[in-house]
C-alpha cells in the first residue's frame, strides 16, 4: 500500500480510526499539561525476510509502565495490551517499510494537573527513514539551559512536559545557525540531546554519561554500549564528560530511536577531529541497522516480527 500520512489509521482507546476521528477531549490534562508518558518505538522493514521488526518492543514496554509508576497515574494497561495494539494498529494500516511509533499514555478527561485517571492510549505509526540523511553528520552547541533535573522534573520519566526543556535547547541552537544542542546538568556536567543520548570516543574508548547524569533511560544507549563490545570490541565506560571534552573528543555521535546514530562534526564551532565521521561511529552505525533490521541472527531475540504468514 501507498503510505498515506494523511489518511493513516491510529488506534485510540482500543479502536482504531481514522486520524482525523483521533480526538481527543481539548479540557483533559493531557492538553492543558502535558500529562502524558509517551514512547518513540521504531519498526525496521526487512525486504529480504518480507517481514517488519519491532525493536526491543518488551523495553519500550517497560519504561513506559515505568513513567506511569513514576507520574503516579492509574495502571491501565499491560505489556501484552500495549503490543497488541501497536501490532493491531501497523496491520491495519498494511505498512512494510520503515516505521516510527508514538505510544502515548495520556491523562484524559476533566481533571486537573494532580488527577490520576482516567487514563487512556493512543498509538500512531509513520513511515519513516533516517534523521538528517542528507549530510554526513550535525553541528551542535552546548545549550544555554540547563537539563531538567531528578530534583525537579526527572529526565527519567518520558513525559510530554519535559520536552519543553529540550524545546528551549533545540530552538536557541536553531536560532543561532546549529543542527541541534547539547545539555549540561546541573553539576555542570555533559547530559544529552534534546531527545538523544551523546557518546564520544576519546583514545578508541567510547565514552558515556551515567544514567544518573539527568539522562533518560535510553534504549539505544543500551544497545550501543552492548554492540560496541560484544561484536566490535571497542571498549566502554559510564562516566561524566566535561564540555572541554567535547572540543578534543575524537568522535562524537547522538543516538535515539528516532536519531538511530549521528555524527556530531562541530561543537560549540569547534571541529570534532578533522570534521568528518569517525571509523568507530561509522562501525557502530552499520552493525546497528543491521541488528535492527534483522541481519544479524543473535539479535533476533530484540525483534517483534509484526506480520505472521
Ligand atoms: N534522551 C531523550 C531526552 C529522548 O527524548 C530520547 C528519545 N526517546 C533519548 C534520550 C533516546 O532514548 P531511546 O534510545 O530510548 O529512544
Amino acid at each position: 500500500m501507498e503510505s498515506n500520512i494523511e489518511n493513516r489509521l491510529i488506534w485510540l482507546n482500543g479502536k482504531i480510526v481514522p486520524i482525523n476521528e483521533a480526538t481527543i477531549n481539548v479540557l483533559s490534562p493531557t492538553s492543558q499539561f502535558g500529562v502524558n508518558v509517551f514512547e518513540g518505538i521504531r519498526c525496521y522493514w526487512n525486504k529480504k525476510n518480507n517481514q517488519l521488526y519491532g525493536f526491543k518492543l518488551n523495553d519500550h514496554y517497560k519504561r513506559l509502565k515505568n513513567s506511569v509508576k513514576m507520574m503516579r497515574l492509574d495502571d491501565k494497561y499491560s505489556i501484552s495490551e500495549m503490543e497488541k495494539g501497536l501490532i493491531d494498529v501497523i496491520k491495519a494500516n498494511d505498512y512494510k517499510e520503515d516505521v516510527a511509533i508514538r505510544q502515548t499514555i495520556f491523562l484524559d478527561g476533566f481533571g486537573s494537573w494532580s488527577s490520576t485517571g482516567p487514563v487512556n492510549m493512543f498509538i500512531s505509526p509513520t513511515p519513516k527513514g533516517r534523521a538528517y540523511d542528507s549530510k554526513p553528520g550535525i553541528k551542535c552547541c552546548v545549550s544555554s539551559w540547563e537539563r531538567i533535573s531528578d530534583k525537579n522534573m526527572s529526565p527519567r520519566i518520558k513525559v510530554g512536559a519535559n520536552y519543553v526543556n529540550s524545546r528551549m535547547a533545540q530552538l536557541e541552537a536553531l536560532e543561532n545557525g546549529y543542527d541541534s544542542a547539547i545539555f549540561m546538568n546541573n553539576q555542570g556536567k555533559i547530559a544529552e540531546g534534546p531527545g538523544s543520548c551523546i557518546f564520544i570516543v576519546r583514545d578508541n574508548t567510547l565514552i558515556t554519561p551515567p544514567l544518573t547524569a539527568s539522562v533518560l533511560e535510553s534504549i539505544t544507549r543500551s544497545t550501543i554500549i552492548k554492540i560496541a563490545e560484544k561484536e566490535l570490541n571497542i571498549k566502554t565506560m559510564e562516566r561524566d564528560i566535561d564540555r572541554t571534552e567535547l572540543y578534543i573528543s575524537d568522535e562524537i555521535f547522538l543516538c535515539g530511536s528516532a536519531m538511530e546514530v549521528v555524527s556530531v562534526l562541530n561543537v560549540d564551532g569547534i571541529c570534532v577531529d578533522n570534521g568528518i565521521p569517525g571509523r568507530n561511529t561509522e562501525e557502530i552505525k552499520e552493525t546497528y541497522f543491521k541488528v535492527v533490521r534483522g541481519e544479524m541472527e543473535k539479535y533476533i531475540n530484540w525483534l517483534t516480527p509484526i506480520y505472521q504468514y
